[in-house]
């Protein structure tokens, strides 16, 4: 039995032509942007709790504060943003 050979292509096959022109494709989306693009969830009352979702994906539930209406409560864990109903900061 003959030992298996490496494929390899001639330089003008069609097979090595099908990334031509075109940039390696990287993710570009990190997660912090991903954070930044989801929208901030209104609370009803002027704190609210976060706990990441629970679960494996959560973290610890911490209570946020939100009686400033200029800022968003951001959580320390996870970067979701949160303000008081109807006093969503214009930034
Ligand atoms: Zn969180």
């Amino acid at each position: 039995m003959n030992a298996r050979k490496a494929k390899t292509f001639t330089a003008d096959d069609y097979r090595l032509t099908r990334f031509l022109g075109k940039s390696k494709e990287i993710n570009p989306r990190f997660a912090i942007d991903l954070i930044a693009e989801t929208p901030p969830i209104a609370a009803k009352d002027h704190w609210i709790s976060c706990d990441g979702g629970g679960g494996p994906l959560g973290h610890p539930k911490v209570f946020i504060n939100l009686d400033d209406p200029g800022e968003y409560g951001t959580c320390g864990y996870c970067g979701l943003r949160f303000y008081k109903e109807g006093h969503q900061p214009h930034h």
